[in-house]
């Protein structure tokens, strides 16, 4: 299989970003990101979608749109509507029409910061997604390098400094999302993850000193979703984009915070003598089935099975646990970084059933 980078959840200037999407694109080949999905609020611009290059380096740019009701108080259920053709935003007001809609037009829906809270300081409101009834969503935006500012910010001064040095900031995806994703999923829902930037560049005004935060530059380096494709990229964008969809529906991608150290490489799988199921796959119990894990470095691997945490174990490089039950397995890594244990590989489920 072939790994890509990719970063998504990306405002240009069409909505809360600084730049516009090429001179975006340009920074994203800058640090070696394969593919970048553009998000923003409640418009789909068009024209920009396709390869963009960087001296030697090329980069894939994809739109897609973020979209929530702009009428509803305060402005709650974020939706990523990615591989979509048009504006889907006429459709917000209903969260179930709209991810209908969004599957309608051949797109994937993911849930933006699922859990966002309040911030005073800085005026920002509860942006969580609150209505949870809706269905055949494809998954959640497990971890949002911006929303995370929401939850570790405890005091006033760590404002300034989080916007000053991001990567203190990034820690883990929020316990109460990761919560949400095991309840779907112990209540049997195919629920898939990514990871998302939510690029969204600010200028602040510190004093006499006029500041970019959250620079482009930042977000390319830290939360990608890496995504494994069979095929290399043809250079195709037309054809290329459909394959990094198809490979997010299948729930063939892993999150990786890539500062903490690099995450290509990792495998997630299970094995029996019947064959291998990957990450987003759905087999049977077989015997001797293992599941096993391989890490481009060592780290703390967390193996949840139906939403509990099953084991964790220090692994070096690789490792494999006998699988001796069905349910719904997924993998969480964490490497020490900056003086602290942070997330650092989150896979997606491989679902085993005995019937
Ligand atoms: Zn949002
Ligand atoms: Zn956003």
């Amino acid at each position: 299989m072939k790994e890509y980078t990719a970063s998504i959840h990306i405002h240009s200037v069409y909505s809360d970003g600084l730049k516009t999407p090429a001179e975006i694109a340009k920074i994203a080949a800058e640090h070696h990101v394969d593919i970048i999905m553009m998000t923003d609020h409640n418009v789909f611009p068009v024209g920009f979608n396709g390869y963009y290059t960087n001296q030697d380096q090329r980069v894939l740019l994809m739109t897609g749109e973020e979209i929530h009701d702009k009428n509803r108080q305060p402005q709650k259920n974020h939706l990523l509507a990615l591989g979509i053709t048009q504006d889907l935003s006429p459709a917000a007001r209903d969260p179930q029409k709209l991810i209908d809609a969004i599957r309608s037009d051949g797109g994937l829906s993911f849930i933006a910061h699922a859990y966002d809270p309040e911030m005073a300081v800085i005026d920002e409101a509860d942006l969580s997604w609150v209505d949870w009834q809706v269905q055949g969503f494809t998954g959640l935006e497990l971890w949002n390098n911006l929303s995370e500012l929401k939850i570790r910010v405890k005091k006033n001064w760590q404002v300034p400094f989080y916007a000053l040095f991001p990567q203190f900031m990034a820690l883990e995806p929020p316990a109460q999302i990761r919560t949400i994703w095991d309840n779907l999923l112990k209540q049997g829902h195919n629920t898939l993850a990514i990871g998302g930037v939510d690029a969204h560049t600010f200028r602040f005004h510190f004093g006499p000193f006029k500041l970019e935060v959250f620079p482009y530059s930042y977000h390319f380096r830290s939360i990608h979703t890496h995504i494994l494709l069979e095929r290399e990229l043809s250079g195709d964008a037309g054809v290329d984009s459909q394959a990094v969809i198809d490979a997010l529906r299948r729930g063939r991608v892993f999150i990786g915070y890539d500062l903490a150290h690099l995450t290509h490489g990792f495998h997630f799988s299970a094995a029996s003598d019947r064959g291998q199921l990957e990450m987003g796959e759905h087999g049977d119990l077989e015997p001797n089935q293992q599941l096993t894990v391989e890490l481009p470095a060592p780290a703390e691997c967390r193996l949840f099975c139906n939403g509990e945490m099953i084991d964790s174990r220090k692994v070096t490089r690789q490792y494999s646990w006998a699988v001796k039950h069905a349910g719904v397995y997924r993998l969480e890594c964490y490497r020490r970084y900056l003086g602290r244990k942070r997330g650092w590989i989150f896979s997606n489920p491989i679902w085993i059933s005995d019937d």
